[in-house]
This record gives structure tokens, sequence and C-alpha cells, in this order.
């Protein structure tokens, strides 16, 4: 159905209707005009033919002048009885002045010789003398021709008439057959003009049939096809100019995609989200960076609203796009994966002014604002911790000042707190210094190679000898024991050696800062997965779990006023694993309230090889 709409729609058939149409209108008006000469010649030779000539007519005017009327009727009879000119001619009447019928050559009417002639014509001819000729088409097509006679002594008055009656039944056949004969040549032309004007029309709508092919190829990006020219002409003109568009359209089209393709690549690979919209505010596009920060697929956020992708609430998308705002979006609220990211906002705008959607891009702030809240509340913190020994400093001072110095049984004690105060302020502002180099990456690794072994019984060996010098000079101090539990093999490691005292300095002072009297400490040294793993444990009050981690946050104490009441700083800890992660390191610890805390050190090593050695030794 739809092809045959399709067949009655098109150029080449609407070409060639216009031109049968055009041809049969022609043969139409030629074809009327002709029948209608035709039809008029035939009758007017055909009433000449059925003329009665001169002769005979002058003949019947002398019998219509003779007195003998029967005589003459007789004479009259046998001159039209003899009259035979013509076949066409079926009667002859012959009617005097008076209108009487004066003889008929047809036989069968005989009997209206006498009487007077009815027809009124014969009365006009008579009275006009003007000769009738009248085409009759009931009974049969004939012609009534009614010719005046003249008197033959040249006066000119009508004496009668003859009236001929004459079958035109054969004009009528021919001009019948003479229209057949058009008839059928004008339809045999309309059929060879219809095919010509089919060829005509093919011959015009082929290239622009290859054209509209052509061009559909091209929409659908097929653009390996050619319009064939055919000819010099307008329509190989306009299949040129095509061809050429569709080349331009090509490389336009690769200009594009690689474009494109860059774009994508650009945007894939950008450490920034980007998020693209339609000037509803529905995204369009959204970059693999952006789909992570979000935790969302590209099938989840495709056409969804931007502000409700990052919860914006009191933000409508008539806002971004008036304002261009920048905004802070924070995904994961309260969680452990809490990600802040910072979004800026931009109009995609046409040369014409008109904005088609809206650019977000999304820059991970998180680190940033970590670092920033960490950095403000350590400037809070280092305040803080320097402002209690100092305002207690600045309480000893005023009681010494107001006069305390001179009681002999307090001013030694004041002053032993203030000294105490001010050397715990210098060891925190040396350890802040320490920290504040390693921050800096100023603070240099002193690396040599040393027998871990060795190493840790040098530095506990040293904690043996302070057990046994307060033992000696009978000075009041914690009792402890260290037990140690090691790997007979060497561990040779690359270590800065005064860094790594400072470690196991630290913990080996907070397992006796945190431990009761008597405790036993108990350190290990084993090889483990091309790691050395060394262990402190006391048996000391433990870490509540919660604080298990943020024990190596700057100023982290469990207990704040035992801590300082042991002289610590809250940055021993923090220092160690600053320490221990420049060693390529991890340091942790476990415990159990109540019975005691562990604290392991990791550093790698790589056992020597047998070859190693012999080089060694080499
Ligand atoms: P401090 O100068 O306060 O000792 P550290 O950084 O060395 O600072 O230690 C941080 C906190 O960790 C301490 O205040 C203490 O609460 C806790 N801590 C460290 N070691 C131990 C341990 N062996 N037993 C119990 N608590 C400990």
């Amino acid at each position: 159905m739809k092809k045959v709409r399709k067949v009655f729609t098109s150029i080449n058939f609407k070409i060639a209707m216009i031109f049968m149409l055009l041809l049969l209108a022609t043969i139409e008006i030629v074809g009327a005009y002709f029948t209608r000469q035709l039809e008029q010649t035939s009758i007017q030779s055909f009433e000449t033919s059925i003329q009665i000539p001169n002769t005979i007519s002058n003949q019947i005017s002398a019998q219509l002048s003779r007195s003998n009327i029967h005589k003459a009727n007789q004479q009259l009879n046998r001159i039209i009885s003899n009259y035979n000119n013509n076949d066409a001619i079926s009667s002859i009447s012959i009617i005097d002045s008076k209108g009487v019928i004066r003889a008929v050559s047809n036989l069968n009417d005989q009997n209206r010789v006498g009487q007077r002639a009815t027809n009124a014509d014969v009365k006009e001819v008579l009275s006009s003398g003007k000769q009738v000729s009248k085409v009759i088409n009931d009974d049969g097509n004939y012609m009534m021709q009614i010719t005046p006679l003249t008197a033959s002594n040249g006066t000119n008055t009508t004496i009668g008439a003859i009236s001929v009656r004459a079958s035109m039944q054969g004009v009528f056949n021919t001009i019948r057959n003479v229209s057949l004969v058009f008839l059928t040549a004008s339809l045999v032309a309309a059929f060879l003009g219809a095919i010509v004007a089919l060829i005509i029309s093919r011959a015009i709508t082929r290239p622009i049939e290859e054209m509209r092919k052509q061009a559909l190829r091209v929409s659908d990006g097929d653009y390996s096809g050619h319009v064939k020219v055919y000819a010099d002409d307008e329509l190989g003109q306009l299949a040129r100019a095509f061809n050429t568009l569709s080349v331009r359209i090509e490389r336009t089209q690769e200009v594009s995609d690689s474009e494109r393709r860059r774009l994508d690549n650009v945007l894939t690979h950008m450490t920034d989200g980007v998020i693209a919209t339609d000037r509803h505010g529905n995204i369009t596009i959204i970059n693999e960076t952006a789909l992570d920060f979000l935790g969302k697929t590209e099938k989840e956020v495709i056409g969804e609203p931007i502000t409700k992708l990052l919860g914006l609430k009191d933000v409508t998308i008539q806002d971004l796009m008036s304002s261009q705002q920048e905004l802070m979006v924070t995904v994961n609220e309260n969680t452990r994966d809490e990600m802040i990211l910072h979004a800026n906002f931009s109009l995609i705008q046409r040369v014409t002014g008109f904005v088609s959607g809206l650019v977000c891009v999304l820059h991970d702030i998180t680190e940033q604002q970590k670092n920033e809240r960490e950095q403000q509340q350590f400037v809070s913190n280092v305040s803080h911790e320097l402002r209690t020994p100092l305002t207690s400093l600045r309480a000893y001072v005023e009681a010494l000042n107001d006069g305390a110095w001179k009681d002999p049984n307090v001013a030694p004690q004041f002053l032993g707190v203030i000294q105490d105060e001010t050397q715990r302020m210098i060891r925190m502002i040396n350890d802040l210094l320490s920290l504040s180099r390693m921050d800096r990456g100023v603070a240099k690794m002193d690396l040599e190679w040393v027998n871990f072994n060795d190493f840790v019984s040098h530095v506990l060996n040293r904690f043996d000898m302070m057990i046994k010098t307060d033992e000696k000079n009978k000075k009041q101090s914690k009792k402890y024991s260290i037990k140690r539990e090691f790997s007979g093999q060497d561990l040779w490691v690359e270590i800065d050696t005064d860094k790594m005292m400072q470690v196991i300095d630290n913990i080996m002072n907070n397992a006796i800062k945190y431990s009761p009297d008597g405790g036993v400490i108990t350190v290990r040294l084993l090889q483990a997965n091309k790691h050395i793993i060394l262990s402190i444990s006391d048996q000391g009050l433990g870490i509540p779990r919660k604080d298990l981690t943020k024990i190596f946050d700057r100023f982290y104490r469990v207990d704040k006023a035992r801590s300082r009441k042991q002289g610590g700083t809250g940055l021993g800890l923090a220092i160690s694993k600053e320490i221990v992660e420049a060693h390529h390191g991890r340091i942790w610890a476990d415990s159990a309230e109540g019975e005691g805390s562990t604290f392991y050190i990791s550093i790698p090593y790589e056992p020597m090889t047998e070859e190693g050695d012999s080089w060694d030794e080499v």
C-alpha cells in the first residue's frame, strides 16, 4: 500500500501524468474541432450533391406554367421519376405556388398529389423565394431541401417549389468512421506519449533518486558512495556539488569525531570529576572520576537532575544557572568514606547566547580540608599544651615572689616543680621541632647497615644499666625487668640508628611509665615475610580498643592527667610513627585493658644470599 502511494506521489509519475494530460487535452481540442469541421463540410457537400440541376428545375417550371394541369402533372411525374442522379434522394415532391402538391416521386405517396402541403417550410419558401435546407434527425437521419422555382419568363416570381428528401445515413456513417479512426489514433498517440513521458521523466528523476539515496547513506554516516554525473546540465552540476558536499561532511565528521575522542580521553583521565547537563539540569555526560566520587554507575545518573545527584537541597537549577556558584558538596556524610568535593558550575552557551546546559567540575578537597582541620587542631593543641605548664609556672613564681622563697620548706619544692615543668616544655618543643622537620621533609636520614639483633640488645642494655644504677644509688624508681626473646640469626638492615633508638626508647619508656611496679617487659624479635618484627609487651594499664589507633596522633593521650604527671608530651608515639614510616615500616599496638599492651614495629628486611655473604667476605 505504502509502495503504491509512493509511486503516485513520485515526481516521475507526476511528470508523466502532466505530460499525458496535456497530450489528451490537445488531442481532445483538436479532435473536437476536426469532427466539427468534418461534419459541417460533409453536410455542405451533401447539400450541394442533392441540389436539383437547373435544367431539371427549368423543365419543372415550364410544366408548372402550363394551364393544362392534368397534362402538366403527368409530365412532372415523368420528370421526377426519371431523375435518379443521387442514390441518397428518397423522394422528390413538386408544389405549385398555391401550395398544392403536384407530383411525388415516391409511389407510396401518390395519394398526396392534389393535396395542400402542410409543411411550414414549404409555405416559407413559397413566400420568401429562398431555399431552405434542414437536417432532420427523427425517423432516420435525413435532409429536407426545399428549393423555390421561378417563372421561366424572367420575372423571378416564385411559381412553386421542389422538396427533396435525402437520407444522410451515408454521410453520418463516414463521419463516424473518420472519428473512430481519429479516436484510435489519439489513443495510440496518448499511449506512446505516456511511454515517452515516462522515459523523459525517468531521465530527469534518476539522478535525483540517486542523490536521495546517497543523502540517506551520508546521513547514516556512510560516505563511501558517489553520485554519478550523467551530463553537464543543472542536474549534473547539482550532483557534482552534492559529491563535494559529502566529502566536506566526511572531513568535518572526522575532525569532530577525533575532537570528541580527544575530549572523551581528557574527560576519562581527568582527576577531577566532570558532569554536564542539559538546560533543565538533567545529566547528559558524566566522567569516571565523578562516578567514583559519588559511588554511582552511569546508568543510575544519566537523565537525573544534578541537584538531586549532588544532594543540593536549598539550591535550584535556576540558581546555578543565574549565579554559577561554587559549592562544597559532602558525600557519605558522617561515615568513614566521607568525601568533601568542591563543585564549580559554569554555563554551556551557544554563540547566540542561548544557554544549553551546565558543566560542573568536582574537585576532591577531602585531604586538603582534613589537613586544614588538623593544622587548626594542631595549633590549638600546641597552644593548650604550652599554656598549662606556663600557667602553673606563673602560679609557682607568683607564690615565690609573694614570699614563699623565704620559706625553706616550700621553696625547694616549688623550684623543683618549676624545673620539671620547664624541662617538660623544652622536651615538648624539641619534639615539636623534630616533628616539624619530618613534616617538611628536611629531617635527613643517616642510614647505616647494622645487625638489628645487636642494635636492639644494645638499646635494652642501656635500660638494664639504668635499673642497676638506680639500685646502686638506692634511688626510688619503678621496678621492672626486661625479658628478651630473640631469634638467634643475624638480621642486617639499613637504618638511622639514632632515630630508631628514639623509637625503641619511647616505647620502652611508655611500657615503664604505664606499668605498675615489678612488671615484666618482654621484647621479641623475629623475621617473617621479608620483614623484621620487633614487639614490646608490658603488663601495664592497657589501652582501650577505641584508642588503639588514635594513640599515634599528635597530643593524643588516653589519660591526659596521668600522662602529664608522668612528664609525657603526647608526641612520643607520633614521632615514632613518622620515624618508622620513614624506614618504610609500620607501627601498631595491641592491648587487653588492665592486662598490658604490646607495641609492634615492622621494617622491611632483605635476607642476605649466600653469594652476597661470600662476596662480602672477599
Ligand atoms: P606520652 O608522652 O603521653 O606518653 P605518647 O605519644 O608516647 O605520649 O603516648 C600516647 C598515649 O598512649 C599515652 O598518653 C598513653 O595514654 C598511651 N600509651 C602509650 N604507651 C602505653 C603503654 N605501654 N601502656 C598504656 N598506655 C600507653
